[in-house]
């Protein structure tokens, strides 16, 4: 069994209900969901001029691959009306997979960890409620750390208590 750790986002229509069937998907097709962070709330990123993203962190055990893990989350971002139009623009649902266990991908379809994970608030502040002492595999520092250290300036707002 594997531990993987997912953001997922959107800011598209209704936010909530969005990462709700996410979840809900993620927990049919991806293996077991064992922690959620709370819902928060970002200024959208790259490119303002849109609505603010809601984002969560999920830990999740699963018997799939990196890459089969991605081929569902990609399929469940395509189920759940997910169009590609402009990079960063918005979206009603992004799941994107921050950690996989410690293992390091350097590939043209995954890289693990994600890329941006020490650049990104938004992403780290999720992480750090659900997995503040996992080591991150390429920087062998925590993401408790990693937080502490990273400049971005974006306004992060914890939203909501977590359902689950
Ligand atoms: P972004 O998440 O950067 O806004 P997309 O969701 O459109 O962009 O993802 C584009 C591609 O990024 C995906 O099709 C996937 O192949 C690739 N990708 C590479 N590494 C990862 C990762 N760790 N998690 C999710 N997608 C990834
Ligand atoms: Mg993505």
């Amino acid at each position: 069994m594997n531990t993987a750790y997912l953001l997922i986002g959107g800011n598209l229509g209704n936010r909530s209900a969005y990462l709700q069937k996410a979840i809900e998907l993620i927990q049919q097709i991806c293996g077991n969901i064992v922690h959620s962070s709370a819902i928060y709330e970002t200024a959208a990123w790259g490119v303002t001029d849109q609505p603010s993203f809601y984002n969560q962190a999920l830990a999740l055990e699963t018997e799939f691959s990196p890459s089969a893990l991605l081929h569902n989350l990609l399929a469940i971002e395509e189920q759940m009306g997910r169009k590609r139009t402009v990079k960063m623009g918005p979206r009603v649902i992004d799941l994107d997979i921050l950690l996989f266990d410690d293992l390091v991908i350097s590939g043209d379809l995954l890289t693990l960890p994600h890329p941006a994970l020490p650049m990104r608030k938004f992403a780290l502040l999720p992480l750090c409620e659900i997995a503040p002492d996992i080591i991150h595999p390429v920087l062998h520092k925590t993401i408790c750390r990693l937080l502490d250290e990273c400049t971005d300036t974006l306004d992060v707002q914890k939203k909501s208590i977590a359902a689950s």
